[in-house]
């Protein structure tokens, strides 16, 4: 690898910022102390902010994986019945792993597209009963890199009982939320895309209409959201031994985000990215070499995250490593993974780092001979000149 600083265009982990690292940078204070518990309780309000919401929210030491299985284990009792809506793999992986735990899971599927509201009226209007415990979307699936729109699914769920229930893993503090506004009961987002930090913390953010269900036979007390959204101690909150140094990098992290940037600020800036980086995918795609934009329709695209159809785009990878140092994201869930990647720009990102992505992108198309069309980076450096 080329000496000079690495980029991680990857949609997590993702870069974590110095001053983030610092923060974390510390031997373990007295976990009985007062400061500690302080600091702790100052994250969980920023966290309250990040999300838009005034309700409940429960820290776990673990990964999105652990966010999903903690939300079902207190949303769910055994035999219930979900309904996952499904735009890539994420929401896939996510039914499958809904339904290990022996909750029934119906799939309403949109392949690589994001969820159609009117299709889950639909359904919805099938079930008079209210069967359907909660309708469970990605608002970003970072595997086929689209949006959902969750206000629109929040209407087209009008007069039916189901809880919301959104994986915001790849979207929160990228993307607007504002979970009270929006409606939406269960919120889930991990520490290492958005919000710049290190994997091992995931939280549950969940609604008064969510908490009213009580405990289930699937709620372990290591799961039960009440124990730890109503701790009291410091430890209660963690069920166990706090992420010490996660705690202070989150903290950190979220000032600047909410704080220093401002969220909103932060939420154009990652429009602002995603344009830039779709007007040079744009431009490549001219001609007949094949390369171009996964998700046709702006509106139905990811603000965090890229994905583009581009043939060669394996030995592409290997390339920008090699003589870039620029790490690009897998075709993860592609309908030919080798012919596809993904660019991130997920949480700290600015506009020097991802021109030097496209750019490194563009050289290896040349180096490598991938046909593509021209004037990508004159493209992506206009739409970046462009303030609104
Ligand atoms: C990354 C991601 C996950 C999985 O998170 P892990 O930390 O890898 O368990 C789930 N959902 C979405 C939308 C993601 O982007």
């Amino acid at each position: 690898m080329p000496p000079g600083p690495d980029l991680i265009a990857i949609p997590g982990p993702s870069p974590v910022p110095a001053r983030v690292l610092n923060a974390a940078h510390r031997a373990s204070p007295d976990i009985y102390g007062a400061d500690l518990a302080q600091v702790n309780l100052h994250l969980m309000a920023q966290l309250k902010r990040l999300a838009g919401t005034r309700a409940h929210l429960a820290p776990y030491i673990g990964n999105g994986h652990a966010g999903w299985e903690a939300a079902s284990a207190n949303i769910f009792a055994p035999g219930d019945l979900a309904l996952v809506v499904t735009s890539g793999h994420f929401g896939r992986s996510w039914a499958e792993m809904t339904e290990g735990l022996g909750i029934t899971v119906e799939r309403l599927d949109f392949g690589a597209l994001p969820p159609d509201p009117a299709r889950l009226a639909e359904r919805l209007s099938r079930d008079p009963e209210g069967r359907i415990r909660a309708v469970m979307v990605c608002q970003t699936d970072t595997a086929s890199a689209t949006m959902a729109d969750i206000p629109a699914i929040r209407a087209a769920m009008e007069g039916h009982p189901a809880l919301l229930v959104v994986d915001a893993i790849a979207s929160l503090g990228c993307a607007p939320m504002r979970m009270d506004d929006w409606g939406v009961d269960v919120l889930i987002a991990a520490s290492q895309k958005g919000m710049m930090c290190p994997p091992g913390a995931v939280f549950v953010w969940f609604s008064d209409r969510a908490a009213a269900r009580g405990r289930t036979a699937l709620t372990s007390p290591w799961w039960d959201w009440h124990l730890r959204a109503g701790a009291d101690a410091l430890w209660r909150f963690w069920g166990g031994t706090p992420p010490v140094q996660q705690i202070f990098a989150l903290s950190e992290a979220l000032t600047m985000i909410l704080d220093e940037e401002g969220l909103e600020a932060v939420w154009s800036r990652h429009a602002r990215l995603a344009r830039a980086t779709w007007a040079a995918v744009d431009a490549w795609s001219v001609g007949a070499g094949g390369v171009r934009l996964s998700v046709a329709d702006p509106a139905a695209r990811a603000l965090s995250v890229t994905a583009v159809t581009l043939p060669g785009a394996d030995a592409l990878r290997a390339w920008t490593v090699r003589e870039c140092g620029v790490t690009l994201g897998v075709g993860l869930g592609a309908p030919d993974p080798t012919g596809a990647l993904r660019i991130a720009h997920m949480g700290h990102c600015n506009a020097g780092v991802l021109l030097g992505t496209l750019g490194a992108i563009e050289a290896g198309m040349t180096a490598l001979d991938i046909p593509h069309g021209t004037g990508a980076l004159e493209a992506a450096a206009a739409s970046i000149a462009r303030t609104t």
